[in-house]
């Protein structure tokens, strides 16, 4: 067994993990990254946003998916996909992707241990190896805990890798399904269930909720569930599983409504939980919430200020962008220099097709706050670049104060949303009014100029009222 020493030790490899790596490497610390996998990355890389990203891009070329504007086609008659050419592109990515992590890693310094951490106190972390070996102790002034997270997989679920899925299995399977049950209508779920169907499968979606994404923004929701019925998706709401089996090799579910549904294969995804079960962080002190994350201030400090926990660990928002900046700015205070406090507004991406994304508030909020507000819209077809590309069908919705016109909320849905959703995040954290929007020129054509159209939209609204 090894004993090191470190200014700094972070637990995992994720966004999180590198990203206060990297800066605590910046800032002259000598930083020991401990990753129980045999490479960097994270879930964010094998199994999480990057897989899933790339399955969409390969599903969307594949199947000529914009073609079909041009077609003439109201249902998808897309070429034969298989799995291999999706996972053709799979591969590469993920490879570039490691290989960038390691050069970051090299080039600042920073020592990568594999291997599991876990607490032996607060100023000792033991790791062991997959056959729970001692590797090596490590000392150190700082500890970051940026463990992810994984699906939640109940144990009266049968998985199997093969018909019963989570987010994690299905990558590995073997065909494209002729037919997917996905249990759970929240970001995951949405987003492979519209891959699946623009793939051609028979989708069903269930929710105990009566939409998918509840949180967006009604008409944005409203939206989405044309687009997945135009490409065949179906969603059933107010309903939960009640057994869950595998029966003649099919995936079968009954319903606390007496409900019955079955297919060929089945995603399960009804939630991640928080990666602590070796951690043992009770040696150190901490505790997790009734949740099950680690319970941090807003500085990301754990009960025990020299132990910071980012990321996936700590809960919401759980995402790859918001837990990279976690990283960082806990990483900064660690360090003792300059920082500030996570952002109060972030975009969200959600990468269903048709996409979508947000920024600010959502009218909702807005009504239940008795904001004086008005909205602009414009929709995809009346945008030039919407045409060009054969996507015609989505929604620029601005959201702002009726008198200072102060832009409050910004959500797109269609084409390249998680693109132009920038634009809006930066008009709201600048406090930028919508005449911004007016009186500046845009690139033409752009999907970008649906900026321009809501903006006009917005104001003719306040002008005729006046
Ligand atoms: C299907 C899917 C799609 C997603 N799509 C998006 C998206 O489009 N955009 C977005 O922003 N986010 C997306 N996310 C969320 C995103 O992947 C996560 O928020 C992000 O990976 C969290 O980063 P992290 O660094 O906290 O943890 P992770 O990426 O989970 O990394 C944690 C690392 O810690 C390691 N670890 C755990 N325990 C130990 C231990 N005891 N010792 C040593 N190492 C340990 C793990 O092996 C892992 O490598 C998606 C997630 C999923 C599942």
């Amino acid at each position: 067994m090894e004993n090191k020493e470190a200014d700094i030790v972070i637990i995992g490899s994720g966004p999180a993990g590198q990203k206060a790596a990297i800066q605590a490497a910046k800032l002259g610390k000598s930083v020991i990254v401990v990753e129980r996998d045999m490479d960097p990355g994270g879930a964010c890389l094998y199994s999480g946003t990057i897989p899933s990203k790339t399955f969409r891009e390969s599903v969307v070329d594949l199947t000529r998916f914009y073609d079909r504007h041009f077609e003439g086609q109201n249902h998808i008659t897309s070429p034969q996909v298989t799995i291999d050419d999706l996972n053709k592109r799979l591969y590469t990515v993920i490879n570039e992707e490691r290989n960038i992590i390691a050069r970051q890693f090299k080039k600042n310094g920073i020592q990568f241990l594999q291997g599991s951490a876990r607490f032996e106190n607060q100023q000792t972390l033991i790791i062991v190896d997959k056959d729970h070996r001692l590797v090596a102790q490590i000392k150190a002034g700082v500890y970051i805990i940026a463990t992810g997270s994984n699906p939640r997989n109940p144990p009266d679920v049968p998985f199997d890798r093969e018909v019963i899925l989570d987010s994690t299995t299905l990558l590995a399977i073997g065909k494209v399904p002729k037919s997917m049950i996905v249990l759970g209508g929240g970001i995951i779920g949405s987003e492979y269930a519209s891959f699946f169907a623009a793939l051609g499968t028979e989708v069903t979606v269930v929710d105990r909720r009566e939409h998918m994404l509840p949180m967006l923004d009604e008409e944005i929701g409203i939206h989405l569930q044309t687009g997945l019925t135009d490409i065949g998706l179906k969603f059933m709401g107010n309903r939960e599983p009640l057994e869950i089996t595998r029966k003649d090799g099919r995936a079968h579910v009954v319903f606390k409504d007496g409900g019955v549904l079955e297919a060929e294969v089945l995603l399960y995804a009804l939630g991640r939980v928080a990666n602590v079960d070796n951690l043992h962080i009770q040696n150190a002190g901490i505790q997790t919430n009734a949740r099950g994350y680690i319970p941090v201030n807003a500085l990301f400090q754990t009960v025990v200020p020299h132990i910071y926990a980012v990321g996936d660990v700590i809960g919401g928002p759980c995402l790859a962008s918001t837990s990279m900046e976690q990283g960082r700015l806990a990483a900064r205070h660690a360090c003792g220099v300059e920082t500030h406090h996570f952002p109060t507004f972030f975009p969200i991406g959600i990468y269903t097709i048709p996409e979508i994304s947000s920024c600010g508030y959502t009218e909702e909020e807005l009504k239940a706050w008795n904001y004086h507000y008005e909205v602009g819209r414009a929709h995809y077809y009346e945008i030039a670049r919407g045409h060009i590309s054969g996507s015609d069908s989505g929604l620029f919705k601005i959201l702002f104060h009726a008198e200072t016109l102060e832009i409050l909320g910004v959500h797109v849905i269609g084409r390249n949303a998680s693109e132009v959703i920038h634009i809006g995040q930066i008009a709201i954290t600048l406090r930028a009014h919508l005449d911004y929007f007016i009186d500046h020129i845009f690139n033409y054509p752009t999907f970008a100029e649906g900026y321009r159209i809501a903006a006009l939209n917005g104001i003719n609204k306040i002008k005729t009222k006046k």
